[in-house]
């Protein structure tokens, strides 16, 4: 098969441009009209905190239920679904919300952690969100292993049903039930 070979001419200059200096002096307007018209896009952080998109997926948090306590019955299925293996879980027996387990232990190891949400996708109770927090620095790596003392926050609650949030979840497209007129609503049109 033959090469077929296009030739591309070079532009053709005029005189100015073939003697450089006004086409320098053009150059040096742009770069001087951009200096004059500067404004910072640099956020200076921390004094300036950037305003946050309302689905950011910050650090963990784990919301409680309406008696103030941790909404997790320690069912493992967020510690199946990270794909990097940074939960880990140690349940012990509990009768004391009506369930059969409660995580004695629940660990998330942030040097691992993508900021997925697939944990937050698999949990079925409304246990696990993601948060708007992001600072996340330690000068040392235990710092960096959060437990649930540290991301259980009492101030976020939520009433969802224990056993079956994430399906109300997806028939809601996408808005967490919290009411329990709004639950009841949903559980009817399943039931139709
Ligand atoms: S956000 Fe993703 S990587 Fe992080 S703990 Fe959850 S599932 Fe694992
Ligand atoms: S999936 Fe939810 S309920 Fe199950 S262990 Fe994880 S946070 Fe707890």
């Amino acid at each position: 098969m033959a090469i077929r070979v296009k030739v591309i001419e070079p532009p053709k200059l005029n005189f100015l441009e073939r003697i450089y200096v006004p086409e320098i002096i053009r150059g040096l307007k742009i770069t001087l009209m951009h200096i004059l018209n500067f404004k910072p896009i640099t956020v200076q952080y921390p004094e300036e905190v950037k305003q946050l998109p309302p689905r950011y997926r910050g650090l963990h948090i784990l919301p409680a239920d309406d008696e103030g306590k941790i909404r997790c019955v320690a069912c493992k299925l967020c510690e199946v679904a990270c794909p990097t293996q940074a939960i880990s879980i140690v349940a012990e027996a509990s009768d004391e919300y009506g369930v059969e387990r409660s995580p004695k232990v629940y660990n998330i190891d942030f040097m691992r952690c993508v900021f997925c949400g697939f944990c937050v996708e698999a949990c079925p109770c409304d246990a696990l969100r993601m948060g708007m927090e992001y600072e996340l620095a330690s000068y040392n790596r235990a710092g960096l292993i959060h437990t649930k003392e540290v991301f259980f926050n009492p101030n976020v609650k939520s009433v969802a049903p224990r056993d079956n949030a994430n399906f109300l979840y997806e028939r809601a497209e996408g808005d967490i039930l919290d009411e329990p007129e709004e639950i009841e609503k949903v559980k009817m049109v399943l039931s139709v």
